[in-house]
């Protein structure tokens, strides 16, 4: 039992706006009352939910495969020692497993979404979910160019395309369904993309990526699921790519969807010489679209390596910089693609996708729909996290930040005009409360009686006036993890999981076909329930 008293509480989703009040905390959650429990003198600090963060890529086969292509920045990377406690790892832009939790624990974040799992590498990547320590997780699997899907739309059957995804979904033992540039990977095993949503998918003469689109967020509602479909969209990081997002919203028709990384899918121009913000334009638009929450993949400057399923931009993104580059087909499923790469404040393409991210979460106006994120490590890295909050608190900093950039991206650019300041209460909101129930994970983001008790206590004015750099303690299940900024003890986190109804039948059909075209047996496919070591199930049932 623990009673944390004396420290300013910031809960927006209970609408506590920094009131000091004392946090009771037993048996893992928040309850009303506990006496007798150890004190925790929070005096002069804030006490906050667990951050939550609702788009990161943190296990699986596309991180070892950055952590392969980039031995040299492994080299370079933080270190971390063997302890009584802790296990050795690397830190740096693909921190590896035990580090992972060390680094977000050690921030104050307490759960992580995991954004893009392949089903064919899904039980490794739970094996690697289980190695990140301390933190909550849930991961999402990528569907946007299954061709057992695309290939049930292109001849009609919609009914039998859901019950596939849903026995997908439980097959890789996810939580919720990823689409990245729906057609466009599947296109790129035949050296396409697919720029354009209304033409047919490469390899098809029917279906298209708006039909992708708009019948997986179909499927996902009608599952029942509790995160929408969530959405890489097409054409990300090209200039003009602002239609296709604005084409994409248009699409979905008022169903629910989350829009990752919208920074990348924000520019205008015609090419990369003219390209320019469109924040200000995708901005208020989504306003209008209550169906939709985002997060903002905002870019940092400095080094990067970038992982993503979208096999052609990545290829693309080889191309522009003649950085090495790393390729996966992963048969029937998805692509994987690496870049290393480097963003830089003198170059005028870097400098607009910087002042874009902070753009999109100054303009959007309702900050329960977009949530912070550099989509790490594609951005900049999770653990960066504080420099982006000091850019959205304090417009005077912000302000001096954008003076250094080239006159030119100057030009392209509102961020300069832009005077609104986050207060620490909308900080909680895009860090936690908003991501937590866009997941729709509603023991999380809040401090009300019941929740999980996930709790960041930091100093209100750090040493550094860098907040959220050190906790002086995180509560993790109602343990104290971390202590004056150093991770004290490690716990086991969960894995949240969902079972949606599905006809089981569906195995018929799909066993011969998957006999036919996967270079696996069908057995060594679904990840066994007793793989995961501490999952949490949730079952959802269908409707139609
Ligand atoms: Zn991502």
């Amino acid at each position: 039992m623990l009673r944390i008293t004396g420290g300013k509480v910031y809960d927006p989703a209970n609408g506590v706006d920094g009131v000091v009040k004392d946090i009771c905390i037993a048996d893992g959650r928040i309850v009303d009352q506990a006496e007798g429990g150890r004190p925790i003198d929070a005096t002069g600090m804030i006490v906050l939910p667990g951050g939550v963060d609702v788009h990161t890529h943190v296990a699986g086969g596309a991180l070892n495969f950055a952590r392969g292509l980039v031995p040299e920045n492994q080299r370079a990377a933080r270190k971390f020692l063997h302890t009584p406690e802790l296990r050795s790892g690397l830190g740096g832009m693909t921190p590896t497993t035990f580090a992972t939790g060390y680094l977000y624990a050690g921030m104050g974040w307490t759960t992580v979404n995991e954004a893009a799992v392949p089903i064919l590498s899904a039980r490794h990547t739970h094996e690697e979910l289980h190695d990140i320590p301390i933190v909550d997780k849930t991961s999402l699997v990528l569907m946007g160019n299954n061709e057992f899907v695309l290939d049930l739309l292109e001849a009609g059957d919609a009914e039998r395309a859901q019950h596939i995804v849903a026995w997908l979904i439980w097959a890789a033992k996810a939580y919720g369904v990823k689409a990245v540039n729906p057609g466009g990977v599947a296109a790129w095993k035949w050296g396409k993309d697919a720029k354009t949503l209304s033409e047919p998918i490469e390899g098809y003469s029917r279906v298209t990526p708006a039909m992708m689109i708009s019948n997986l967020a179909q499927i996902v509602d009608a599952l029942g699921l509790p995160h929408p479909l969530h959405l890489h969209c097409n054409n990300l990081g090209v200039p003009g790519n602002v239609d296709t997002t604005i084409e994409t919203t248009n699409v979905l028709e008022g169903r629910r969807a989350h829009l990752a990384h919208l920074q990348f899918h924000a520019y205008g121009g015609e090419d990369w010489s003219t390209m320019r913000s469109e924040s200000a334009r995708l901005a208020e638009h989504f306003n209008r679209q209550k169906n939709l929450t985002a997060d903002a993949g905002a870019v940092l400057f400095g080094d990067a390596v970038t992982i993503t399923a979208d096999g052609p931009w990545q290829h693309l993104l080889h191309e522009l910089t003649g950085r090495k580059w790393g390729n996966l087909d992963v048969e029937n499923e998805t692509g994987c693609g690496i870049v290393p790469y480097v963003y830089k404040d003198r170059n005028l393409v870097n400098a607009v996708q910087w002042a874009v991210g902070l753009e999109l979460l100054l303009l959007i106006d309702d900050p329960w729909r977009i949530f912070l994120t550099t989509d790490h490590p594609n951005g900049g890295c999770f653990w960066r996290y504080p420099e982006i909050i000091r850019l959205l608190m304090d417009v005077e900093f912000r302000k001096a930040e954008v003076k250094k950039l080239p006159a030119k991206a100057q030009e392209r650019i509102v961020l300069g005009d832009l005077d609104r300041q986050y207060t620490l209460s909308e900080i909680v909101i895009i860090t936690s409360a908003g991501p937590a129930r866009s997941l729709g994970l509603t023991q999380k983001g809040h401090l009300g009686v019941g929740a999980d008790a996930d709790v960041a206590i930091y100093p209100e004015k750090p040493d550094d006036g860098l907040l959220f750099t050190y906790p002086r303690y995180v509560i993790k299940g109602g343990q104290i993890v971390v202590e004056e900024g150093e991770v004290r003890a490690v716990t086991e986190g969960r894995e949240f999981i969902v079972h949606p109804e599905c006809d089981e039948t569906i195995e018929e059909y799909l066993r011969p076909l998957f006999e036919k075209v996967y270079t696996i047996s069908f057995e060594n496919y679904p990840v066994d329930l007793e793989r995961l070591r501490r999952p949490e199930v949730r079952a959802t049932g269908a409707r139609r």
